[in-house]
């Protein structure tokens, strides 16, 4: 399992997850409530109605928390709460953003958290994809910034002259057979999904555009791997092509693998 899936950052998320489920829990039964006396006065039925709904809602999305962490713990059940999982996450992320800012905790830390998550509820599934079905998807900025060629139309357009990574993403993505595109943001990323429609995507990105990325192309499956930046945000960024190695491997079946270290494909 890649190094960025380390289990105690997972732990932020699911304790900020939990405890905005229950705020929610507390919040919502609040607001049932107070609005008792105004629905009881149009209709003895609509307390008991609203109130069903509500919990239903509630329950609904705590199956979906304890699917994650059954599924972190090692639980093979997702596949029944998968769909109320992630909207359990959808729904509560913005909630869990905002205690982690009253902790003081860096939002960029919970979002780590989340990939980190995300991706072992991905890796869990073991989902194997053919090559060609695979994308590898990488931010602009991952290019040198004085290159003059345009990849971001056919990254093909990249010289591979060893002054950034496009190059060695280029061999990766030859020696399996997989699709690399170069994006300039989220709506380039859904014109590239739409054109290729790959069953799986590998992203390379920042914290921020990984944890939006991954929640808008849901149910497509993603492993997100983040960038660094050491130059600072969105400038000659880089990635670890060892873990972006391991997490194409891991979309692979076996015998495609065996085939490529044999050199058959
Ligand atoms: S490796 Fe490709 S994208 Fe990077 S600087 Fe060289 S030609 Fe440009």
């Amino acid at each position: 399992m890649i190094e960025i899936m380390h289990r105690p950052r997972k732990r932020l998320f699911l304790t900020l997850i939990l405890i905005s489920l229950c705020i929610a829990t507390v919040s919502t039964y609040g607001i049932w409530l107070v609005s008792l006396p105004g629905l009881a006065n149009i209709s003895a039925y609509l307390p008991m109605i609203l109130g069903v709904v509500l919990a239903t809602v509630i329950f609904a999305i705590a199956c979906g928390v304890i699917g994650i962490i059954l599924a972190i713990l090692g639980f093979r059940t997702l596949g029944i709460f998968q769909g109320l999982a992630w909207s359990a996450i959808n729904l509560l992320f913005p909630m869990a953003t905002s205690i982690g800012k009253v902790f003081d905790v860096d939002k960029e830390r919970v979002e780590r958290s989340f990939i980190e998550v995300s991706n072992h509820l991905i890796m869990q599934k073991r989902i194997t994809v053919q090559p060609d079905k695979l994308l590898i998807m990488t931010p602009h900025c991952l290019q040198q910034e004085t290159c003059p060629y345009k990849i971001t139309r056919d990254v093909s357009n990249c010289h591979r002259c060893g002054k950034c990574q496009i190059g060695e993403l280029s061999n990766l993505a030859e020696k399996y057979g997989v699709h690399l595109a170069v994006v300039t943001g989220g709506t380039l990323a859904r014109k590239v999904i739409k054109t290729i429609r790959p069953h799986a995507v590998l992203a390379i990105a920042c914290e921020r555009d990984l944890t939006s990325g991954i929640q808008d192309v849901f149910p497509l499956p993603v492993i997100g791997v983040l960038n660094e930046r050491p130059f600072g945000p969105c400038c000659n960024t880089r990635v670890k092509l060892d873990k972006v190695e391991e997490a194409i491997q891991s979309f692979l079946p076996e015998e495609i693998l065996r085939k490529i270290k044999d050199g058959v494909l």
